[in-house]
């Protein structure tokens, strides 16, 4: 691997809060993949512009896989990562279902430690923030023909992140969509491609202007099983005590955070299962007090409560719109693990020395 030298790199200026996905490190890692030379090329650059054929697969049949994980500046002033393994896992997947070559997931994390260690004064000590890690593999190939791709690129960036949501932890409205749907059976929904998006923004918007913050997708064959929330898995709290979500269906993402979720509950006192849940029953329990919280699960805001559903014209409040106890415990749990600040029973982090 190649570590350019940068020209004028930008100072390390971290604000209060850096906001979400809007500033960038100084350095990208990037490789290349032919059909006769593999993975190749491997360099650490300055990150700025991807230069590309106008013809690239990507542009034209959107061959395009991402991940999304995070750095946690720990109290001892070292960093870490979180189930990073688990992301390379799902990257591998979503690789073989859009035809694109995969790669090994230590040398892989090898990429990720390397560039996160050159940059890493902009992992910040701030409360709630850390440095987003996004790996992308793209068909770089020129065609117009609409098959697998033959060329690919890599690369990996970091940014600076605040909380996901501005207002902070503060429950979110969320409109039922029964017009529109994110994935299907059979199709994308398990790999984390840039198509599964494309759909959505828009019904977001829509539903924004409804005064709603996001979107819970039902299932696209019979519009009765509750999905996802926008771009996290979705969970209940049912009697104060149990945990459910969605049974994986074969059109939900497999979320990391999700996975973590499952497993670490039971030990903090709660049960857990994984059903198929009927949307029309989940707001009769909501009616009845027999739902006490409902929040979405994901790297990018770790634990968001909802505060209300909007479905076919009619309200449902939780909780009295206030975060719930279960939603608060989880959410603590789970970042004094990211963030170093208690012990990792799970095994789930690894450490990158810098001090
Ligand atoms: C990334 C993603 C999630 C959350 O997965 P994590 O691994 O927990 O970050 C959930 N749903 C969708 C559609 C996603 O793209």
């Amino acid at each position: 691997m190649i570590i350019e030298p940068l020209n004028n790199p930008r100072p390390v200026e971290l604000p209060e809060n850096p906001g979400f996905g809007v500033m960038y490190t100084n350095r990208m890692f990037v490789q290349q993949h032919t059909l006769d030379k593999g993975w190749h090329d491997q360099r650490v650059t300055a990150f700025g512009p991807i230069s590309m054929h106008p013809v690239a697969q990507v542009l034209h049949i959107g061959l395009d896989i991402f991940e999304g994980t995070k750095a946690y500046r720990r109290p001892d002033g070292n960093i870490n990562l979180f189930r990073v393994d688990r992301n390379m896992a799902r990257l591998n997947r979503s690789a073989v279902r859009l035809g694109m070559p995969q790669i090994d997931s230590d040398t892989h994390i090898g990429y990720i430690e390397a560039l996160v260690k050159l940059e890493h004064e902009w992992v910040p000590n701030l409360p709630g923030c850390s440095l987003y890690i996004r790996p992308v593999i793209f068909s770089s190939e020129p065609t117009l023909e609409v098959r697998v791709g033959r060329e690919f690129m890599h690369y990996i960036f970091l940014s600076p992140v605040g909380p996901y949501f501005a207002k902070g932890f503060n429950p979110v409205s969320v409109h039922i969509s029964d017009d529109y749907v994110r994935a299907v059976r059979g199709g994308t929904g398990e790999a984390k491609t840039t198509a599964n998006y494309a759909g959505t923004v828009w019904v977001a918007e829509q539903v924004r202007q409804h005064g709603y913050q996001q979107v819970l997708w039902l299932d696209a064959i019979e519009r009765h099983y509750i999905e996802e929330v926008g771009a996290m898995n979705i969970m209940f709290v049912r009697d104060g005590k149990h945990i459910v979500t969605p049974a994986l269906s074969g059109s939900i993402l497999h979320g990391v955070t999700r996975e973590s979720v499952l497993q670490m509950a039971p030990d903090l006192g709660f049960t857990v299962s994984e059903e198929r849940i009927d949307v029309d029953e989940m707001l009769a329990d909501i009616a009845k007090g027999r739902i006490t919280e409902a929040f979405g699960v994901g790297t990018a805001a770790v634990v968001s409560p909802v505060g209300k559903f909007g479905y076919k014209g009619k309200e449902y409040r939780i909780n009295d719109e206030k975060t719930g106890p279960v939603a608060q415990k989880l959410y603590t749990a789970l970042t004094d693990i990211q963030y170093g600040r208690a012990p990792d029973p799970y095994g789930w982090t690894r450490q990158i020395k810098v001090r």
